[in-house]
Parts: structure tokens; sequence; C-alpha cells
């Protein structure tokens, strides 16, 4: 798909970041680029507009933009998951590690039950620690997880391979070999 490709071009490479010899993909070049946001909202929407979803989870914090705007296509709300200590009810918790030491995601207790359909949105599948735990937070609430979605990933990290092996199938717009 074309508008994959110009997504792509508006994504910058930041080497060195956040430490040496790693290559940062830095999206918000593609967040300011009106078409490439569009486009990354038209693809998602296209892809996702007859699965019967009932909610997109978005997993903080970039996450959140991309879910905001498909599930107002939708016309479906949004869930969040998000780092510790922000949410105010009785949440679910799940610890992953980070690059140095570790940190944890939550989700409402109550947010989703068994009935909801969901895809969950981040912007970025690199070792895929960060989904793995949210997919993790949703399934202790039985809803149905469609799909992992995200605006590219890094074949050279075996995030796609981590969610496959929880049966979670992933898109990503953009890929990076
Ligand atoms: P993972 O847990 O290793 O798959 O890393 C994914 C999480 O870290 C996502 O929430 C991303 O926002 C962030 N992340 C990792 N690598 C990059 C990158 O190159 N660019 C932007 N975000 C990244």
């Amino acid at each position: 798909d074309l508008r994959g490709k110009y997504i792509a071009d508006t994504i910058r490479d930041v080497p060195d970041y956040p430490s040496k010899g790693v290559v940062f993909r830095d999206i918000t070049t593609m967040l300011a680029d009106p078409k490439a946001l569009r486009y990354s909202i038209d693809l998602l929407h296209e892809r996702y507009e007859n699965y019967g979803l009932t909610q997109i989870v978005a997993v903080e914090a970039r996450g959140f933009l991309f879910a905001a705007a498909l599930a107002d296509r939708l016309g479906i709300g949004i869930t969040l998951i998000r780092k510790e200590g922000k949410l105010p009810r009785d949440a679910y918790r799940e610890e992953y590690a980070l690059e140095y030491g570790e940190s944890a995601l939550e989700l409402h207790k109550d947010a989703l039950t068994h009935r909801d359909r969901v895809v969950v949105m981040d912007d970025m599948l690199a070792t895929g620690g960060t989904m793995s735990a949210a997919i993790d937070l949703i399934q202790k609430t039985e809803a149905t997880i469609v799909e992992a979605a995200f605006v590219a990933e890094l074949l050279y990290l075996p995030g796609r391979k981590r969610l496959a092996e929880k049966g979670i199938s992933s898109y990503a717009m953009v890929a990076y070999d």
C-alpha cells in the first residue's frame, strides 16, 4: 500500500538513542504530517471496520493517539492501559522488563468483560515486552483480542514472534528489516 510507504517516509531515524548502537524510530514527525496521520487512521479504519469491535484498547502513551482517532471513526469507545499508579480504581497489574529495570502496566478490573472484542493499539512493536504485558492484562478480563496493531514494527527484534506464541497476530503499517 502506497500509504504505508508515505507514512514510513515521515518517520525519522535517530541513531544512538536512547543508547549507543540503537536506532530510535521517531514518530513525532509522522504525527505532525497531516497526510501521514490521516493515512494511518484510514488504514486502521479500513482494516477493522467489519470486525464487530466493541473497544479499542490503548497503550500509554502514543497508543492513545491512534486509538482515539480510530475509535471515533468506528463509533466505539477507548479502554486505557496505563503505566503503574495512574488508575484510580481497582486494577490488574502486569510487570514487564525495560532496557534498564522494570515497570508495570495496569488496567481497571471492570473495564472489559467476556462480551468485549478488542484491538490493542500501540505505536511500535520492538521486543514485544510492552504488548505482551498488555495482552496478559486484557486476558484477565476474558475479553476477545482480535489483533495487536502498531504503526511500525522492528522485524530484527522478536516482538511479532512473542505475540504469536501467545496466539495473538500483529498488524503494522510499516516494517523495518
Ligand atoms: P517493546 O516493549 O520492546 O516492544 O517496545 C515497545 C514500546 O517501547 C512501545 O510502547 C514504544 O512506544 C516504545 N519503543 C520501543 N522502541 C521504539 C522506537 O524505536 N521508537 C519509538 N518507540 C519505541
